[in-house]
């Protein structure tokens, strides 16, 4: 087994449901905090768990470079290396590869680039990465592609899409070759661990030698709607168990992101998990989700905590700002998180002004229970048929 889906309810064009992988169950719509280097910033696993999270991403370009795809393997995979019995998804480096390099270099048969830490030269092909993710053995791993750069002119965005395509094909029957290969399969998770995993996930149970994992193909195009039809269309064609709509975010109006995902979710078959790459602020999750998305991952939650940037059920705080000196209601009234709970505005005020290390501690627990919360009310929205409150009622956004 790999991994199954189901929806069992919809309202408008969005659907609650499950996903189901060899580590457990993951409720859908999610949000997936990113785990860059095997680690969601400054949160312990054991805590990752008490606020409901289900699966995580890392990232295969920083584990490639650090600690490195065999350290990883040997270990038993990412699941054993890090602790973490629940679901993890990993990209296939190419965006980063994209992203962090500006000498890479690109021909049919992979990309030439520098590590970020070392200036050392490395190669990814559609093989390489998809050796890299199987040696790091999450449940859910990404086909090698292209993220076409923005703005890009249409003869230039459809070679790139053309060459996503075939990658997406070598990346598929590598995978097919080499899946029996996952170290989860090597080397069972420890009993501890299983015990706990299956107190969560029910009888969904690790190291049995005969599970796998599931490799999702990524539509292309740039910012071209016929492209994006096309290349859904040809990726659906190849054949994968889930599908993610990537080369967003990558500095386009807000407004195309959304037309674009709007046109491409019509081409996706409603059958496949659906995952939105990159995104978003915590009304564009909502948003997307209503729209038919079932999965989306962001380093925003994490990455804004860290300076002091803090979502509410008020508005966003900036939590660096002299007006919150003597403040000593709660961060945010509306939420329960052992954040708000607890302490002051005052205080976490005055751990960020100090720049001590708890300061992103607690701002990052709260930005993803809060990220975590607004997903987890809107499938309780779906479930209840509510889609209008997604836009209105759920997600309000007055000035603070
Ligand atoms: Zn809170």
């Amino acid at each position: 087994m790999s991994i199954e889906f189901q929806f069992d309810a919809q309202a408008g064009t969005a659907r609650a449901g499950r996903l189901l992988t060899p580590h457990g169950e993951v409720e859908t719509p999610v949000f997936m905090p990113v785990g860059t280097a095997a680690t969601v910033k400054s949160v312990p696993q054991d805590v990752l768990e008490e606020l409901g999270v289900q699966i995580l991403l890392g990232n295969t370009y920083h584990l490639y470079l650090r600690p490195g795809v065999e350290t990883v393997r040997t270990l038993g995979g990412l699941h054993r290396f890090m602790a973490w019995p629940r679901a993890i998804l990993t990209d296939s480096g190419g965006f980063q590869v994209f992203s962090l390099n500006e000498l890479r270099k690109v021909t049919e048969e992979g990309v030439t680039f520098r590590s970020h830490l070392d200036g050392s030269s490395h190669f990814f092909t559609p093989e390489s990465a998809m050796a890299a993710q199987i040696g790091l053995g999450a449940d859910i791993i990404m086909a090698f592609d292209e993220c076409t750069e923005y703005p890009a002119d249409r003869s230039r965005t459809q070679a790139s899409m053309e060459m996503t395509l075939r990658w997406a094909e070598r990346s598929k029957k590598y995978f097919e070759e080499h899946k029996r290969e996952v170290p989860w399969n090597q080397y069972p998770v420890p009993s501890t661990q299983r015990q706990e995993k299956g107190a969560v996930a029910g009888n969904w149970v690790l190291g049995t030698g005969c599970s796998t994992q599931s490799l999702f193909g990524i539509v292309q195009g740039g910012m071209d709607l016929a492209l994006r039809k096309e290349s859904a269309e040809r990726t659906v064609g190849i054949g994968f168990p889930g599908y993610a709509i990537g080369g967003l975010s990558v500095g386009e109006p807000r407004e195309r992101t959304r037309e674009v995902v709007e046109a491409t979710l019509q081409y996706l078959p409603s059958d496949k998990p659906r995952y939105l790459m990159g995104v978003g602020t915590p009304e564009e999750i909502v948003e997307y989700a209503s729209l038919g998305i079932d999965m989306m991952d962001c380093v925003l939650p994490t990455r804004a905590a860290r300076h002091g940037l803090l979502f509410t059920s008020e508005g966003k705080i900036s939590i660096k700002q002299a007006r919150y000196t003597e403040e000593e209601g709660p961060l945010d009234p509306n939420c329960g998180c052992r954040v708000c709970r607890r302490y002051s505005r005052a205080y976490l005020r005055h751990l960020y002004a100090s720049n001590e290390v708890l300061a992103q501690v607690l701002n990052t627990l709260h930005n993803l229970s809060f990220y975590l919360d607004t997903m987890r009310r809107v499938r309780h929205s779906i479930r209840l048929g509510e889609e209008s409150r997604f836009l209105s009622g759920l997600w309000s956004q007055p000035k603070p």
